[in-house]
């Protein structure tokens, strides 16, 4: 049965996250942060706060100790956590550790180097996929592995790598035949950050405040055995991480969303302008109502992708419908927000102009908005 109405499980999960937020973030939210960093004591206080709402580990599943819980489930933490700019955008360890799906799929020795220290909070890993010709388009990438014996030699540079400074090793992807491109010449490695010929180069500053890495490899030796899934087969295991991701755009971006209604429909109550209320106005009547109406058809494009994967189903273009709708209408949702609110909307002093900066962002991180379009598109075409 099609049903619009959240169990009741989840409507106290969120409420109760909501009730958390709304006490103990957003009124922290202006000092808790510093560019891609907690400042002091807010990380631990943070996480205590999920784990007395026994949302800790919530995407690790219950035979590694986690809570399991399932992507509707974890769709809802993200909304409301995407309510407040009190954790920095790309930091993932709110609720525990960021053990990314590749991992799990690691046996015997990787198992035991990577992905159980990486479970414990003793490790941390980058994702290194995009280089400076190689962006949304990873199947042209130059970064090229070559099998010497027991080894695979690695050159190339990678670029806007996340968190590469404070990572013990990565999740690299490398042509190992480059004619075939992402159909089969591109394979995933995990590869120490101190491994010989492995530097870090330089730092880009971003207007969301992420400071992302340049990543040189130079002759770097990878023990064979660190490939991941067989040859060829990285831009499938890297497309199945960043599909994951997709959603969870998607379901931030509704909680973005609604703040920026929140705030635009409380300031225009407030605000008078000749002598009466910016709400009484028509022309920002429409604007709060377009930004609800947005708002809602995100979260039901939430709703509908997160179901259908809990269900089983690949939900492939489902998700890059949510990414692109909820990422490109929280946006539009912040300007309208930042219009409302006037020049107070642009100073430092409100929440407003940070989140606009951060799902600025967002329209082209992790897929760009006219990258999925093109696979809607090709659904499309396909389809009718
Ligand atoms: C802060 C930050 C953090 C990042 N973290 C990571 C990370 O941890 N790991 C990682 O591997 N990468 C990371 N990235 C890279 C990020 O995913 C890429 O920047 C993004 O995928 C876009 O690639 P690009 O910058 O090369 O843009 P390009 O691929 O050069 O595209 C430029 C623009 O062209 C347009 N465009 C591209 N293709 C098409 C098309 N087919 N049709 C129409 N228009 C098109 C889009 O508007 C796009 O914005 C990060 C980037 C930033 C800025």
């Amino acid at each position: 049965m099609v049903s619009f109405v959240l169990p009741e499980e989840l409507r106290l999960l969120r409420d109760n996250l909501r009730r958390y937020v709304d006490a103990e973030m957003i009124p922290v939210e202006m000092e808790s942060v510093d560019g891609e960093e907690f400042r002091p004591g807010y990380r631990e206080r943070f996480q205590a706060g999920m784990k007395k709402l026994g949302l800790w580990m919530m995407d690790v599943p219950e035979e590694f100790g986690g809570q399991g819980l399932d992507l509707m489930a974890k769709s809802i933490v993200w909304t409301e956590l995407g309510r407040t700019v009190a954790t920095p955008l790309r930091d993932d360890q709110m609720t525990g550790p960021a053990v990314r799906s590749i991992l799990y799929t690691l046996e015997g020795e990787l198992k035991e180097k990577y992905f159980l220290p990486v479970l414990r909070g003793e490790k941390r890993a980058c994702f290194a996929q995009t280089e400076a010709d190689a962006g949304s388009d990873p199947g042209a990438m130059r970064t090229t592995a070559v099998r010497d014996g027991d080894h695979y030699v690695i050159n190339g540079t990678k670029r806007f790598i996340t968190g590469a400074h404070k990572s013990d090793f990565m999740q690299l992807l490398a042509a190992t035949d480059r004619s075939l491109g992402s159909r089969g010449g591109i394979s995933c490695f995990l590869v120490d950050m101190n491994t010989p010929g492995v530097k870090l180069g330089a730092r880009y500053e971003t207007m969301m405040g992420d400071r992302p890495w340049e990543i040189i490899l130079d002759n770097a030796r990878v023990p064979a055995t660190n490939l991941v899934g067989g040859e060829g087969k990285g831009f499938s295991l890297g497309q199945k991480w960043l599909g994951a991701g997709r959603i969870k755009h998607g379901a931030r971006a509704v909680g973005v969303a609604e703040r920026a209604l929140e705030l635009a429909t409380a300031y225009a109550k407030q605000r008078v302008t000749f002598g009466r209320p910016l709400a009484d106005r028509q022309g920002v009547q429409w604007s709060l109502a377009d930004i609800y109406m947005d708002l809602e058809v995100g979260r039901m494009l939430v709703w509908r992708a997160a179901s259908l994967v809990d269900a089983g189903e690949e939900a492939r273009v489902e998700a890059y419908h949510c990414k692109y709708f909820c990422d490109e209408m929280a946006f539009r949702a912040l300007d309208a927000c930042m219009q409302i609110h006037g020049g107070l909307g642009l100073t430092k002093d409100l929440p407003i102009e940070r989140m606009w900066r951060r799902q600025r962002g967002d329209r082209i991180l992790e897929g760009a908005s006219e990258v999925m379009r093109t696979v809607i598109a090709r659904h499309v075409l396909k389809k009718y």
